[in-house]
């Protein structure tokens, strides 16, 4: 078996230790017989599975005795939509940063919802390249509830402070950065993050709601779209993804077994000092077009001096076994996902390839 070093930036690579374990217990789950896949979400194997996983979101954060953590499916993207048909109420207004392609996305549905305005973008001819200062948030306080996108996917800009909102609740979309460090989570109101970056395969979505926002939830909604509703039921009302949620039990379990969030934050800033490094050693061949302070630790972009070379570039790493480097389709260039599951030796043999090809073509 040959695995390739994979960058891909969602769904991304797992902890090999997760995936070894899934395999080892895919036919008979802890002697029962069968796998998890085919026990009954009612049964008591999958309801450990189910609760180890809500335990180890909380034991790793720390911090969430005022949240509600919920476990759903839809992805990100359905959160743009069920964040403001649960907060967005008539006759008022809910406030959206614009950081990147995602956070126009969500702004977009919350209009589709309800009356939404921007308090904020960095976007200069539809690119963004850097997040916003405190001042330049003109935040409306009256509004339902404030809304950022912690790490920007495709743009590779990372939000690495907590802005203050006052009294606005604190909305937040971490799907790209979920975990990525020790995060304080009791400023943010609602945090929802999709699993495919860095928390396990697709198909089950993270939400940490706090008590107090959550009661003031819209009650006139359908069932299956009421966070209140999905609380209540320790996010069984219906059949939850039952194989996503063991799978990012198991990649939970790992990070924990690496030493919890304060090593999974120490090895992120490595990798990222080793790659950004291999960048700026060279500034007359890679340009990294994000300002340096807004850089993010888990998706890193760059160019080159031509789109032929770029070409060659992700061409000749697939032939030294690194996959998932081309950039975002809207965005071109170079991007490297450098999510949790990522080795630092992975990164190590990364930034050697980015010296050698500079040196051969530059
Ligand atoms: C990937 C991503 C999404 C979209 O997730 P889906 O699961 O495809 O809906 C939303 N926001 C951010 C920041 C992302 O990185």
């Amino acid at each position: 078996m040959a695995r390739v070093i994979n960058f891909n930036a969602g769904p991304a690579g797992l902890p090999l230790a997760a995936l070894e374990r899934a395999r080892d217990e895919f036919l008979d789950f802890e002697g029962s017989g069968m796998g998890i896949l085919e026990h009954s979400h009612r049964g008591k194997q999958y309801e450990g599975v189910h609760n180890e996983a809500i335990a180890l979101l909380r034991e790793l954060l720390g911090g969430t005795e005022d949240h509600e953590v919920l476990l759903l499916q839809g992805g990100a993207s359905q959160a743009f939509a069920t964040v403001p048909m649960n907060f967005l109420h008539p006759g008022r207004s809910a406030d959206y940063v614009l950081t990147g392609g995602w956070s126009e996305k969500a702004f977009e549905e919350a209009q589709r919802v309800g009356s939404a305005r921007v308090a904020c973008s960095t976007a200069v001819n539809k690119r963004y390249a850097r997040i916003p200062t405190q001042d330049e948030l003109k935040l409306d306080p009256s509004a339902c509830y404030a809304h950022i996108t912690t790490n920007n996917t495709l743009f590779g800009t990372q939000w690495r402070r907590t802005p203050n909102t006052g009294a606005v609740p604190l909305v937040a979309d971490m799907s790209s950065d979920f975990l990525w460090r020790p995060t304080d989570v009791r400023p943010y109101a609602l945090i929802y993050a999709g699993a495919q970056k860095n928390l396990g395969p697709s198909g089950v979505t993270v939400f940490l709601i706090r008590k107090d926002l959550l009661a003031t939830a819209r009650k006139d909604l359908p069932k299956i779209f009421r966070f209140g509703v999905h609380a209540e039921n320790n996010s069984l009302y219906n059949t939850p993804p039952t194989f996503a949620v063991y799978l990012m039990r198991n990649v939970l379990a790992w990070a924990r077994s690496l030493g919890g969030l304060e090593a999974v934050g120490a090895r992120n800033a490595e990798k990222a000092r080793t790659l950004y490094g291999a960048i700026d050693a060279r500034p007359e061949f890679y340009r990294c077009p994000v300002e340096e302070g807004s850089r993010s630790a888990m998706n890193v972009v760059f160019r080159l001096p031509t789109e032929a070379l770029e070409e060659d570039f992700v061409a000749e790493a697939k032939k030294a076994g690194m996959v998932g480097l081309k950039g975002h389709r809207s965005v071109g260039g170079i991007r490297v996902s450098l999510y949790n599951a990522v080795e630092p030796s992975h990164v190590a043999t990364l930034a050697a390839f980015l010296g050698d090809f500079a040196a051969r073509r530059g």
